[in-house]
């Protein structure tokens, strides 16, 4: 197979800057990292690929050869780069872990070897519908999970009890096999996973009854969780170390409760605010009159002043929702709704254009600032 060209490798033009060619070279020893790739093999190529294109494009004078004399001038199997030497002393004994821990701070690198050691258990995500006042308020629900939890029998270990987990005699325990591979651009050398003992660096010979080794059982759980007063749709309580068990000492995950609140049949609810629609009559409303209102509370009496208009809002302070902080509640907006009768008999009909007769502009200020106003738009 014919190589590509080392700039279509790494996907830059042929001017491309040395942070251009570092960028891409980043990218790319990212996606294919082996450590990444485990189950794609090709990925073990384009990393090399990548590695070698890189290894020429960043040092200028390999990549001024490159330039002139293509991958002849800085293969060493090539025609016209066998001459030139000493240009490729910087090729021997790369490594690819080496390169990528320059780059990434060793994030890869140093967590391979930390591979058998403690793993934190998984969180657990659960969801529970609350109802309105009961996210308000706060409340105590149950909530049931299935989560592995530390095997008795064995203490986690997965042995037999009274016998030990061994050091695995294939990686000495260390849970990582190194391989190093001759190729015509230098050494690679890469680490993988024990195959015999999974990266656990131990191996059981008789392993628990009861968890077959695995050091864990499932089991099913009830856990009382305490909501906060004020939490609202679509947060989330986190219970801390009620998740998955961890593994070889590693701590538990949490569990991770999502609230979905019911919607009210009277509230609805901005932020720590409560909103409610409270219809009255139109005589009430022209009349003025003493009405029941319901609040988070319960109900409280209000005073809806003669000549009320609809629409009209007022404030219940503090009758809102409890803040999660816990240190102040918001408030209740009620606005007034003022229905006009339907179905009127042939009684109330006469009664109210007895009434329409006796009213005057002076009744109507809405209606007669409005009337002066089309006048005047029609003047002209
Ligand atoms: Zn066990
Ligand atoms: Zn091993």
């Amino acid at each position: 197979m014919d190589k590509r060209d080392y700039y279509e490798v790494l996907g830059v033009s042929k001017g491309a800057s040395d942070d251009e060619i570092k960028k891409a070279y980043r990218k790319l020893a990212k996606k294919y990292h082996p450590d990444l790739n485990k189950d794609n093999p090709e990925a073990a190529d384009k990393f090399k690929e990548a590695a070698e294109a890189y290894d020429v494009l960043s040092d200028s004078e390999k990549r001024s050869r490159y330039d002139q004399f293509g991958h002849a001038g800085v293969d060493p199997n090539g025609f016209g780069g066998g001459g030139a030497g000493g240009g490729f002393g910087g090729f021997g004994g790369f490594d690819m872990g080496d390169i990528f821990e320059s780059f990434f701070g060793g994030g890869f690198g140093g967590s391979s070897s930390r591979r058998n050691g403690p793993i934190r258990g998984r969180d657990i995500q659960q969801a529970i519908e609350l109802t309105f006042e009961e996210a308000a308020f706060g409340c105590k629900k149950k909530v049931t999970i299935i989560r592995g939890e530390s095997c008795d029998e064995c203490g986690g270990s997965g042995a037999k009890k009274g016998t030990s987990p061994v050091k695995c005699a294939r990686c000495g325990g260390t849970g990582q096999m190194r391989t190093v591979q001759q190729t015509p651009f230098g050494q690679f050398a890469s680490t993988s996973t024990c195959n015999q003992c999974g990266g656990r660096g131990t191996t059981i010979s008789d392993p628990c009854p009861v968890c077959n080794g695995s050091g864990q059982n499932r089991k099913k759980k009830e856990l009382e969780v305490n909501i906060p007063a004020g939490i609202d749709h679509g947060q989330t309580v986190s219970v801390r170390g009620q998740g998955e068990a961890g593994l070889r000492g590693g701590s538990s995950g949490d569990l991770l409760v999502t609230i979905y609140v019911k919607p009210s049949s009277v509230f609805t609810r901005e932020g720590n605010n409560v909103y409610i629609d409270v219809p009255i009559t139109f005589v009430q409303a022209t009349l003025g009159c003493e009405i029941e209102i319901p609040t988070l509370d319960g109900k409280v009496m209000h005073r809806i002043p003669e000549g009320t208009q609809h629409g009209t809002k007022f404030r219940l302070k503090g009758r809102g929702i409890p803040s999660i902080r816990g240190n102040s509640r918001g408030d209740q907006y009620v606005r007034i709704i003022v229905e006009i009768p339907k179905n009127i008999s042939s009684k109330q009909r006469e009664i109210l254009e007895q009434f329409a007769e006796e009213t005057s502009d002076r009744n109507y200020t809405q209606k007669k600032k409005f009337s002066e106003k089309l006048k005047e738009y029609f003047k002209n």
